[in-house]
């Protein structure tokens, strides 16, 4: 067979060379940092804190992935306690009851439809007020300021794999996705694809199959298609080194869509002894700078935190702003499918988390991952080598 090129060293290029690699395939896959994970790298210790995931589903498709290769590493369940909500500008023990009867109400609805918002989908049913904070519940995974205007079959797709798939189906790496990053690296070096490191590919090699695991932007600059674009999140995250353990676990914000959780909780790894790793989001509305964005995110944590306080205990912070690198929308009138395609034609696929590929946040990226590898391993058998030249 022909060598298959893999270009990005994250989650997605990782299943797909191991896929490839399983198909038969020479594979060798070419990673532009020094060190492989792309947005699941994480910082050095003594705080652990994720570019991007923490939670792992063991509802989707990458927690499968992993156990049927026996690569899954070791992980922490969500403690039980701890969770509070921010609503109406104050912090609540249990959500406003309207939230409550909608989601008994929607508990069976396995289905909502394309063509019709969130927002109107859920007023039509439960009514303006359930609406506006099943909203606002949803920016944990959309990334976005305002996830009742999104697609409602999209929405609620993934609101019921994340919190209505009982009993709670997150689970927390334990060392972080570093670790499981590593288990990938291993599984993939263990099935024989060359891995090189340090490596920024500009032009696809002229021959062979080529799958292009990038972000979405970066798939765009390299295939020269300007048409490689979805819409995505743009939001402030920050992360905070605390000391003292004393920390609500979860701030679930159903006012503006924020979202903050101790993951030193499930994990005490992530934080030296005595201390707490929070990583708190709050997605930037339209034309908002990140430091107004930061300041309402600084107000969500002092709601979310009351008396205890978080300010005067920081030792550790750190600010990112994730503009287009949190994965998939899908607006009113689209679905998953029409994403930008993995067969890109002439011998180039793509995969990634704005791929056309369904589930929650990195399930498309493993999804057109397997189908990308399909693809090239499909071709690498039956096509001699091929030249782009
Ligand atoms: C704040 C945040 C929180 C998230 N939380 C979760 C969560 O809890 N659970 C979950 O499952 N998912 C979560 N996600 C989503 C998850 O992080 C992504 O879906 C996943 O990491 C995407 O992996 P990927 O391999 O497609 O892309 P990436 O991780 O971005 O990897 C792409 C790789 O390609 C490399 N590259 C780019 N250009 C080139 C080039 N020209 N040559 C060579 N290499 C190149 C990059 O260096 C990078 O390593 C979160 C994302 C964010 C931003």
């Amino acid at each position: 067979m022909d060598e298959i090129t893999v270009v990005g060293g994250g989650i997605a290029g990782l299943v797909a060379s191991i896929a490839c690699a399983e198909g038969g395939a020479p594979v060798r896959l070419l990673e532009a940092h020094e060190r492989l994970g792309g947005r699941g790298r994480a910082t050095e210790p003594p705080f652990v804190a994720s570019f991007g995931p923490h939670v792992l589903y063991a509802n989707g498709t990458l927690w499968r992935f992993l156990r049927e290769r026996e690569l899954l590493p070791p992980v922490a369940r969500p403690p039980l306690t701890g969770v509070c909500f921010r609503a109406g500008g104050r912090r609540r023990r249990t959500p406003p009851l309207a939230f409550s009867r909608a989601l008994l109400r929607l508990w069976r609805v396995r289905e909502a439809p394309d063509d019709v918002s969130f927002r109107d989908w859920v007023a039509g049913r439960c009514g303006d007020e359930a609406a506006a904070w099943l909203s606002a519940a949803c920016g944990v995974f959309a990334f976005h300021h305002d996830p009742g205007e999104l697609a409602a079959s999209f929405v609620w797709e993934r609101f019921r794999q994340a919190f209505l798939d009982l009993p709670p189906r997150a689970r927390y790496v334990r060392g972080g996705w570093s670790v499981l990053i590593a288990a990938l690296e291993w599984g993939a070096r263990e099935r024989g694809v060359r891995i090189e490191t340090g490596v920024r590919v500009s032009e696809l090699p002229a021959e062979g199959a080529t799958i292009v695991a990038t972000e979405l932007r970066d798939a765009r600059a390299l295939l020269g298609d300007e048409a490689l674009a979805w819409p995505s999140g743009r939001t402030v995250a920050l992360d905070l080194g605390l000391t003292g353990r004393r920390a609500p676990f979860v701030v679930w914000d159903l006012d503006e869509a924020g979202w903050v959780e101790t993951y030193s909780k499930p994990d005490r790894s992530l934080a030296p002894q005595g201390h707490a790793l929070v990583q708190a989001q709050m997605p930037l509305r339209p034309g908002e700078g990140a430091d107004d964005g930061e300041r309402r995110l600084e107000a969500l944590l002092d709601t979310g935190f009351g008396s205890g306080g978080w300010r005067e205990r920081v030792v550790f912070r750190r600010r990112q702003v994730l503009d287009g690198r949190s994965g998939a929308l899908d607006p009113v009138g689209a679905s998953w499918r029409d994403r930008p395609a993995v067969d890109c034609g002439d011998g180039v696929f793509l995969c990634g988390d704005s791929v056309a590929a369904p589930g929650l946040l990195s399930d498309p990226a493993v999804t057109s991952a397997l189908e990308a590898a399909r693809l090239a391993v499909a071709q690498a058998a039956l096509r001699p080598a091929t030249s782009r030249l």
